[in-house]
């Protein structure tokens, strides 16, 4: 762990310190999702659906300034409107998983 402003705990099955998980763990999926029911972050929602003992909530649409995604190569927290807008890290640059849009009914919205 390189120094950052602060340490971000990511919860869930993770395999290395970039935010992959067990279900998860290509070259680009270094995103961990912080969850609106718990503010837990998790690697994705099948380490929340198995860690959580509750039911996970999305963040509504009025709610996407809030920096709820975290960049697993650089621990910086990034807007969800910004990540849903963008295929790479703002902050480090980064690749995030592209397929990921086509889960982001578990996370927002
Ligand atoms: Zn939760
Ligand atoms: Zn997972
Ligand atoms: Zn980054």
């Amino acid at each position: 762990m390189s120094g950052g402003a602060h340490a971000v705990r990511v919860f869930g099955a993770t395999v290395d310190d970039e935010t992959r998980c067990v279900h998860y763990r290509t070259e680009v999926d270094v995103v961990a999702m912080k969850f609106a029911c718990c503010g837990r972050y998790y690697p994705c929602h099948l380490c929340h659906a198995e860690d959580a003992d509750h039911e996970g909530r999305t963040w509504p649409p009025d709610q996407w300034a809030e920096p709820a995604v975290l960049c697993g190569v650089c621990k910086r927290e990034i807007a969800i409107e910004d990540y849903l807008a963008t295929t790479s890290c703002p902050s480090c640059g980064a690749l995030f998983n592209e397929r990921c849009a086509a889960h982001r009914h578990f996370y927002f919205g």
